[in-house]
């Protein structure tokens, strides 16, 4: 039978994973630490399993759960979220992205959406028939030109989907960037979604600020997260959606038949560790491995416009190298010089080739270093 959608290959962070391993290379493409997680979580995990939380979970979450990450965003943004009414535990912040959409969106609706864009949102958007209206973002620094979001905004507007800290730029949104927005939005019914996965990841001493501490915008928005980034622990596939009691009422009825419930010991034990958290903020270390990247990067011929601000990612171009598009760099990285990364023309609708491939620095100190010893050999 013929797909549903036909509109996609296979997705980038896939292709590049597996070439890396069937070249054997040092995989800086997609997005996952090589370090080890908190080893709590492992003892947690069977914590649950000796006191026998081994059957579904509550639809929306697991309550002790949904309690600690109401208290987590208390303490990391100062804002009172309801953990029964505003909370729902998903299978990934993948999944809640696609919750969300599906449950607002009606063939022939409009979303906004900034490029480069995460290579899930459009296709998220077409399979529920709906259009995405796209803007790119200002170079250098990959800002929102509110003038052209004002420009985008029309009668089908139903959505306006961004991302802080941004994927793959490594930009962060400014309280500016939510208050010129509410003032777009004020007299529309658009709904926001914000894809706030790597919050905890922001650096040179700034703060995350997200839409949940916009009071007026919050009342229109999905906020979604990932433990996965949270807690180095992509693998687990648990993340949440906040959102006011009406749209987590219209989520819910998605998610209710998407995915039910999540993995019940996991979000057991995601509880536990929240009591407790770590003692050294995921930033301070991730900081410093930007850093060791961008001093080992210095010694090659790839530039760099300006550190990554958020993420775990950092935006590097290669035309002192290269001409070849960044697809066929990104692959002949890969094959020749054993380091594998992601082409930035992979988070455009129209590929946008601008020679510029993405790293992922979320790896041991010895990873990078060994990375930065081939790519000082590119030529
Ligand atoms: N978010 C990760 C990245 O940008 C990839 C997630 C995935 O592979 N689906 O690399």
């Amino acid at each position: 039978p013929a797909p549903r959608y036909k509109d996609s290959g296979t997705t980038i962070f896939t292709v590049m994973s597996s070439m890396a391993q069937q070249y054997n290379a040092i995989n800086l493409s997609q997005g996952f630490p090589d370090f080890d997680a908190d080893g709590r979580l492992g003892e947690f995990l069977l914590e649950a399993c000796s006191h026998g939380f081994h059957q579904y979970a509550p639809m929306t979450g697991l309550p002790m759960l949904r309690n600690e990450v109401s208290e987590y965003i208390f303490s990391t943004q100062e804002v009172r979220v309801d953990e029964d009414a505003e909370i729902t535990i998903t299978p990934g912040a993948t999944s809640a992205i696609f919750t969300a959409f599906t449950s607002i969106l009606q063939p022939g609706d409009e979303v906004i959406v900034f490029e480069p864009a995460y290579d899930s949102y459009i296709p998220n958007i077409e399979i529920n028939g709906a259009r995405a209206v796209t803007i790119p973002l200002s170079a250098p620094d990959f800002s929102i030109d509110w003038n052209l979001v004002k420009d985008a905004i029309s009668a089908r507007t139903k959505a306006i989907i961004l991302t802080t800290p941004h994927n793959p730029t490594g930009a962060t949104l400014k309280p500016n960037d939510w208050n010129t927005l509410a003032e777009l939005v004020r007299n529309t019914s658009i709904i926001i979604i914000s894809d706030e996965v790597y919050e905890q990841l922001v650096y040179d001493n700034e703060k995350h600020t997200g839409v949940l501490q916009h009071p007026e915008l919050r009342r229109r928005a999905f906020a979604i997260y990932s433990f996965g980034k949270t807690f180095h622990i992509t693998g687990w596939k648990i993340g949440y959606c906040i959102a006011p009691p009406v749209l987590t009422n219209a989520f819910r009825k998605i998610h209710q038949f998407l995915s039910f419930s999540v993995n019940t010991p996991a979000q057991y034990a995601l509880a536990r560790v929240l009591q407790q958290p770590p003692s050294q903020p995921a930033n301070i270390l991730l900081q410093q491995k930007r850093d060791l990247f961008l001093s080992l990067l210095g010694d090659t011929p790839f530039t760099f416009h300006r550190p990554s601000a958020g993420s775990y990612f950092q935006l590097a171009g290669y035309s002192r190298i290269s001409n070849l598009p960044d697809y066929e760099f990104a692959a002949w990285l890969t094959k020749n010089h054993g380091v594998a990364a992601i082409p930035v023309s992979a988070f455009y609708r129209n590929r946008k080739d601008d020679k510029i491939i993405r790293f992922c620095f979320a790896k041991k100190d010895e990873t990078l270093k060994s990375a930065g010893e081939r790519l000082k050999n590119v030529v």
